[in-house]
């Protein structure tokens, strides 16, 4: 039977990922997998995140099973973090799943469930996980114009005019923030342009929102989320804590979602439940625990938001120092996009060749689609990342 089986390509990341670890160059720069690192090249434990381990390791008297949707202290930190106060919280259902893509996978499986012909309306370009567990799921999915190739910003017109062109029913898939891969958002003019067109013609946002915090601060980055969510009858939200609390393999998320009174909200509940049992049952614990203890403890909140703040404003600093650096080399500003983006990526916008030869040339290692992970660098080598763009003529 196991022959009848298609190997499956490999993911493109780790192979990348693979590459990197077997060059022998000392100058190699990582700028590939979607995980923070520090000026040293680490992906610390956040010092809050070491705090509520030691704190979870003294008080907790049971590792017996929880809820299937997890722990309702987690959920309450999380909709506060991300919704404030712009939801009634008796409007919002939710549940803990292994990571943003298990809400992400949950969200998509809710849809197929609520209405078998809904389309799901993705960025051109999106995370390819997106794409990929669509496809897995039969679900048909339509892209719409996002990237503008030219700027490096948002196609914002285009965006409109595709999303105009969606069904009733249809759903539209939003970064909350810091897009993944382009590092180009919306404003909240263009949030309220896109809400409008939601409700004229009837279609469902998701918001997948993985890099709260990372892009111009933690309330800063819940606006858009908000706004979607207080001006539409219902939407659904998929949030991931792997970035922002920095516990990437505790496998921490949470799906939301919101309805328009309490009969709608513990329909979906009852739904969340549902589809964590058939899944997986119960949810993991040990992040999301990690994740109420941070939020729901004054002092570990303080610390945590301070040493993220730091994160934030790290990234920002590379960014400008790059865009900086590429206007000294080029005497043009064409790179100014770098500083605009937010977030941990920037997609350069150029052609796989280009990002191939930067590889070959200079050991530089970002994604065949020319994202590059801004974290990846430190203030030493952005001035060799700058030179090899340049002299790879991009
Ligand atoms: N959504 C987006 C857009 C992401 O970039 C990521 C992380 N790569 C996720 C969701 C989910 O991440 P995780 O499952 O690791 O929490």
């Amino acid at each position: 039977m196991f022959e009848n089986l298609k190997a499956q390509p490999a993911d493109k990341i780790l192979a990348l990922m693979q590459q990197f670890r077997e060059d022998p160059r000392d100058s190699k720069i990582d700028l590939g997998v979607g995980v923070y690192k520090n000026a040293e090249g680490v992906t610390p434990v956040m010092r809050a995140v070491k705090a509520a381990e030691h704190k979870i390791w003294e008080t907790q008297e049971s590792k017996s099973y929880v809820g299937l949707a997890g722990d309702p202290a987690y959920a309450d930190g999380m909709i506060s973090l991300i919704l404030g106060d712009a939801v009634a919280r008796g409007n919002i259902a939710a549940a803990a799943t292994p990571g943003g893509t298990g809400a992400v996978r949950q969200a998509f499986e809710l849809i197929r469930n609520a209405n078998p012909n809904a389309r799901v309306f993705v960025s051109d370009p999106t995370w390819p996980n997106h794409i990929s567990i669509l496809k897995y799921l039969n679900i048909e999915t339509v892209s719409y114009r996002y990237f503008d190739r030219e700027t490096r910003g948002v196609n914002f017109d285009g965006m409109i005019e595709d999303l105009k062109g969606a069904n009733p029913g249809d759903v539209v898939l939003l970064h909350g923030c810091c897009h993944n891969p382009t590092g180009a958002n919306l404003n909240l003019t263009q949030w309220q342009a896109v809400v409008d067109v939601l409700n004229e013609k009837g279609l469902i946002p998701m918001v997948d929102i993985a890099y709260q915090g990372f892009g111009d601060g933690l309330e800063e980055d819940a606006q858009g989320v908000r706004l979607v969510a207080s001006s539409v009858p219902e939407c659904l939200i998929a949030a991931s804590c792997s970035k922002n609390f920095g516990i990437y393999r505790e496998r921490t998320g949470l799906l939301m979602a919101v309805a328009q009174d309490a009969d709608g909200q513990a329909l979906n509940q009852s739904t969340l439940s549902f589809l964590n049992r058939q899944n997986y049952s119960f949810p993991p614990d040990h992040g999301a625990r990690i994740v109420s203890t941070i939020l729901n403890d004054d002092a570990l909140r303080t610390d945590w938001a301070a040493e993220l703040e730091d994160v934030r404003l790290g990234m920002l600093a590379l960014r400008q120092q790059l865009a900086d650096e590429l206007q000294n080399l080029t005497g043009s500003d064409r790179f100014g996009f770098l500083a605009q983006h937010r977030g941990m990526f920037s997609l350069l916008g150029t052609s796989a060749d280009l990002v191939e030869k930067m590889r070959v040339d200079n050991g530089i290692y970002m994604v065949g689609d020319s994202r590059m992970n801004i974290a990846g660098l430190n203030t030493q080598t952005v001035p060799v990342l700058a030179k090899a763009i340049v002299d790879a003529g991009v």
